[in-house]
């Protein structure tokens, strides 16, 4: 619960977060838009940084992870091209305002996140918020979803020195996958698109992510 004044600031700084970080910058899908206004990122930022809620880059979220910054969430979301009939694969829950976001714009979201701790939490919040399209798992997200299952969207949030293979083996074909790979410190987010088997990467921007630790990725 929060007062009227802190909604009101709240509500000031998510609209200029809106019109400056994301359209100022080429976040262009007005569905897009329209879920990252929906969903309130204070619901997920610890209570030390209230007040830097809609802040134009990452907060820390605890056990050494971050909130993604606002604009890297659109960007990823718009890149993912959603569907309301799409089920999605999320590595890396974090918080869970990125699983939030997607669970606006797809059939089901299937979330894997490493650290249960921010697993049970991202999972109170979402069910304070009433949304019940998606299924977390506590585990390794590198070696993908662990009953054999394939996903339309596959989004890594956290950075991949390559696509882990059995993420690969996890997308459907003509489906697509957004993620950060690179080293630590900085990275490329890449599209892949995979069809008739084949996967081909477009690529976007650099960005800055925690590292991926898993069988699959960077070593733990
Ligand atoms: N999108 C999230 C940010 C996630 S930060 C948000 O906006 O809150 C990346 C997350 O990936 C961290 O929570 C980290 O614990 C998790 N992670 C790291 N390695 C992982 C792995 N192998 N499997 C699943 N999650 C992992």
């Amino acid at each position: 619960m929060y007062s009227r004044e802190s909604e009101d600031r709240f509500a000031r700084a998510h609209q200029q977060m809106i019109r400056r970080d994301l359209m100022g910058r080429g976040i262009t899908d007005s569905v897009v838009l329209g879920v990252m206004d929906e969903v309130r990122r204070e619901e997920f930022v610890l209570d030390e940084y209230q007040s830097q809620a809609y802040a134009d880059g990452p907060l820390p979220i605890g056990m050494g992870q971050t909130i993604s910054q606002p604009y890297i969430v659109a960007l990823m979301t718009q890149e993912l091209q959603l569907d309301p009939d799409c089920e999605v694969l999320e590595i890396g829950t974090g918080s869970g305002y990125q699983t939030a976001v997607l669970s606006k714009l797809a059939k089901k979201v299937y979330t894997i996140e490493r650290i249960g701790q921010l697993a049970e939490s991202a999972q109170a919040v979402l069910g304070r918020l009433g949304v019940d399209n998606v299924e977390f798992y506590i585990g390794d997200g590198s070696c993908g979803w662990p009953q054999q299952r394939c996903f339309d969207r596959i989004i890594i949030t956290a950075a991949v020195p390559k696509i882990p293979l059995p993420l690969i083996e996890q997308l459907k074909d003509g489906g697509l996958l957004v993620g950060p790979v690179g080293y630590a410190g900085v990275q490329e987010l890449v599209v892949c698109e995979k069809k008739n088997g084949k996967i081909t990467e477009r690529l976007i921007c650099d960005v800055r992510f925690v590292k991926l630790l898993g069988k699959f990725s960077f070593e733990q």
